[in-house]
């Protein structure tokens, strides 16, 4: 099986940082939508065996590369928490029940 160790890297990484981006919302839906854009923004690296995982994440330590996965998920953090997918579908519930009162 091929998988892009990228989005394991990416996703243990969110996972780590995601109380230090300051998001307006932390569903799962929008750490998907900031995890998505990251990646589409992130060059793949696709490995055939899941341990191998263990050698692309070592290459990313104590290098600038982490330093700037790191930019990249809080660019599209910003992104996404300026305007929450997840919301616009709340709002127009909240406004349905408003017409009750
Ligand atoms: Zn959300």
């Amino acid at each position: 099986m091929v998988i892009n160790a990228m989005e394991r890297i990416m996703k243990d990484l969110l996972d780590e940082y995601k109380n230090h981006l300051q998001l307006n919302c932390t569903c799962n839906d929008c750490l998907d939508d900031i995890l998505a854009l990251t990646l589409n923004k992130t060059k793949p690296r696709y490995i055939a065996k899941v341990e191998k995982i263990t050698y692309v994440k070592a290459e990313f330590i104590d290098k600038q590369e982490l330093t700037s996965l790191l930019v990249k998920l809080a660019e599209c953090a910003k992104i996404v928490s300026d305007k929450p997918q997840c919301q616009s579908d709340k709002k127009e519930v909240d406004s349905n029940h408003m017409s009750y009162l």
